[in-house]
């Protein structure tokens, strides 16, 4: 029976709330360090404090709520997520991992519960990377895992991270200090939703987390013989974009028909000189692979490597591929979860294990603690667009667990 119990109402109302900053008719536009990214900040400041925890910002920007438990010698359990949205986004991803996160602490202290360890609440910088493409930058920074180019990225109109990090009181110049030593939490629970169809199909309330697949990102640039539409034979030419075709169906069959790997996608092109009377010339493809296991993403690295050589030949035409950003993948252990298993049965809520497919905060702390992630029900599966709900009682039931897991993780030797 639990000690404490989360206010769906409440935790509701306050989602409900911080969905207003960034507000369009068209989506959540709560991109990382706008203003809205701003506004939507100090609200879930004001609602930690009201919590009764103490709020800073690290040089990363992160904004870290604490409240302190009753042995000062432990390390403290940490919950969070992100506040940032993508463009035409929706207001629950990354935003229920935070307010669901609040409210457990509400309903501790509410129902006078001190815990051993202290607790606390992370709200991580730019997840989602959508303006500087550099995702999971606070995690990263707090897991020490930052690269060089991190620290001198700019967006698209060519401003620097570092000057829009100084508008939510990060610090660039000591970002490094950011990081946390390995042993100064005892774990990080996120509590996300799925962002794909797998728990509505099921009608399972609770998602316990594998893990967060790996994703190899790649740039294919293709370079044939741009000439005239209406002289050049059809049999000789060396065109860049009928070759790149074939590229986008092999990544394609790769995963659905090979299976390789887990998903494959094509999702940018351009194809140069860029007109209908010129056999295109040039054309740069970008695609990624994703998998749980690093060994199928080095074995369609590899295949995908074949495969345009084999293109590259057949068509006369000259392929480079280049990788430009490889994610590994973080396993959730057994021991978490078994935990997160333990914490629904609590909650009296059925529970099915999932892998999850997108990208999260919790893979960067895992490399640095015990990481956990449970998983509510997205309608439809669908995530970043505004078409993006969860319903009330699937975000209470979440929070609820997360509840029981912080207890029960609380209670670990
Ligand atoms: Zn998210």
């Amino acid at each position: 029976m639990a000690e404490a119990a989360v206010s769906s109402r409440r935790l509701n109302q306050t989602l409900e709330e911080l969905g207003r900053f960034g507000y369009s008719p068209d989506g959540m536009q709560r991109l990382a360090f706008t203003p809205a990214d701003v506004a939507g900040r100090d609200y879930a400041m004001s609602l930690m404090r009201r919590a009764g925890m103490g709020v800073r910002i690290d040089p990363g920007g992160n904004i870290i709520a604490r409240r302190e438990g009753s042995d000062p010698n432990l390390p403290a359990i940490a919950m969070g997520s992100h506040l940032d949205t993508v463009p035409n986004g929706g207001k629950y991803d990354g935003s229920l991992g935070v307010m669901g996160g609040i409210e457990v602490v509400q309903a501790l202290s509410d129902a006078n519960v001190s815990l051993r360890h202290p607790v606390e609440v992370l709200v991580f910088t730019n997840e989602e990377g959508t303006r500087f493409h550099r995702w999971l930058f606070g995690s990263r920074a707090m897991a020490g895992t930052l690269e060089p180019g991190d620290l001198t990225a700019v967006d698209d109109e060519g401003v620097l991270m570092s000057s829009r990090l100084a508008d939510i009181q990060g610090n660039m110049d000591r970002v490094q200090r950011a990081g946390r030593q390995p042993g100064e939490l005892a774990a990080y629970l996120e509590l996300h939703i799925e962002q794909g169809p797998t728990l509505h199909q099921s009608g399972v309330p609770i998602g316990v987390v594998t893990g967060i697949t790996g994703r190899w990102v790649y740039e294919a640039d293709i370079v044939g013989v741009p000439n005239h539409a209406g002289t050049t034979p059809m049999s000789g030419r060396h065109d860049a974009l009928v070759s790149a075709s074939r590229l986008v169906l092999e990544v394609q069959r790769m995963a659905s028909e090979l299976e390789v790997c887990r998903v494959g996608t094509a999702g940018t092109i351009q194809a140069y000189p860029g007109a209908v009377n010129v056999v295109p010339g040039q054309v740069k493809v970008g695609f990624e692979f994703r998998d749980l296991e690093m060994a199928c993403l080095a074995a369609a690295d590899a295949e995908i490597r074949s495969v345009a050589a084999r293109i590259a030949a057949r068509d006369g035409v000259a392929i480079d591929i280049n990788r430009f950003e490889s994610t590994q993948s973080a396993p959730i252990s057994s021991g978490m979860q078994e935990l997160v298993a333990a914490a629904s049965e609590r909650a009296g809520l059925a529970h099915q294990r999932v892998p999850s497919g997108a990208g999260h905060d919790a893979q960067s702390m895992a490399g640095i603690t015990d990481a956990a992630m449970i998983f509510v029900p997205s309608v439809d599966g669908v995530s970043h667009s505004p078409g993006e709900y969860s319903t009330p009682e699937a975000c209470a039931n979440g929070a609820q667990v997360l509840l029981e897991l912080l207890l029960l993780a609380d209670r670990r030797g």
